[in-house]
């Protein structure tokens, strides 16, 4: 991935993507666990004659999020299930399935679902409960908090609310550490590669230093001869040319113990070819 020392689009993309999904999920987490403690925090009532005086006696006459567990009781006539003698209910729906015609089977029969809250079954709501004139009501809360109506007991409810809170903060740790990863791989690849650079820069001011001293104090005849010396060891003379940047600045046995890549001891750049030169 050589990329001019920048980390590559791919780079961003990956810690883009992992930073926002953890914030995600890190915001779902917040919100479950915000849900959670709400729920913990609710007042339990019971069903009972002492009810309406407890209601009427707070303030406002209502209790902003109480949890009150009771038998289902119809209000007005009972619904009759049409499968099951003597089930009755309050609450009833019926789905067809028409998977049939979707999977192309020519259908044999319809099978109808019946669902129904009978009458006897707890239900454990969660809500605002208000006194409105003499009767008690359980209503979403206006806080925002969650509204519940459930055939779960409370305990149970609680307990599906902390594992899905669980299961929220294991997924945001595990991304929260995907994105910590990825940061810390992009860093170090990008010191090691400005590590690499320095060290170049460096060996090539230290070999421009070393040719100038040789050049000052060699004999004017001696420095021609100099100049056309390999970069490498000074002693053979440049003997081929690098392509493609076109550089003559090694003799041939320098460039075959150049470390794989080979790459141009002037400018760095990849060498593709060599040509070599013959010096009449
Ligand atoms: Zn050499
Ligand atoms: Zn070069």
């Amino acid at each position: 991935m050589e990329s001019g020392g920048r980390p590559s689009l791919c780079q961003f993309i990956l810690l883009g993507t992992t930073s926002v999904v953890t914030a995600a999920l890190y915001s779902v987490y917040r919100q479950k666990a915000r849900v959670s403690q709400e729920l913990k925090g609710a007042k339990k009532v019971h069903l009972g004659e002492d009810l309406k005086s407890i209601l009427s006696e707070a303030p406002g006459k209502c209790v902003p999020y109480a949890v009150i567990e009771g038998a289902v009781r119809s209000v007005k006539e009972t619904l009759n299930s049409q499968f099951v003698e003597n089930c009755k209910g309050v609450i009833q729906s019926f789905t067809d399935v028409i998977g049939h015609y979707i999977s192309g089977e020519r259908p044999k029969g319809i099978q109808e679902t019946e669902e129904m809250l009978k009458v006897g079954a707890t239900l454990t709501g969660v809500g605002e409960l208000v006194l409105d004139n003499n009767s008690v009501r359980l209503q979403p809360p206006k806080q925002g908090m969650q509204y519940y109506l459930s055939s779960q007991d409370f305990d149970s409810l609680l307990q599906r609310q902390e594992s899905s809170v669980r299961l929220w903060k294991v997924l945001a740790l595990v991304f929260g550490f995907a994105t910590c990863a990825t940061l810390f791989f992009i860093l170090r690849k990008q010191y090691l590669q400005r590590q690499e650079r320095l060290r170049l820069k460096q060996m090539q001011e230290e070999f421009q230093e070393h040719e100038a001293q040789l050049l000052s104090r060699a004999k004017p005849e001696d420095r021609e001869s100099l100049k056309s010396a390999c970069v490498v060891c000074l002693s053979s003379f440049k003997s081929c040319v690098f392509l493609e940047c076109g550089h003559v600045c090694s003799c041939t046995e320098c460039y075959r113990a150049l470390p794989e890549p080979k790459k141009c001891p002037i400018c760095r750049q990849a060498i593709t070819r060599v040509i070599p030169l013959y010096n009449s």
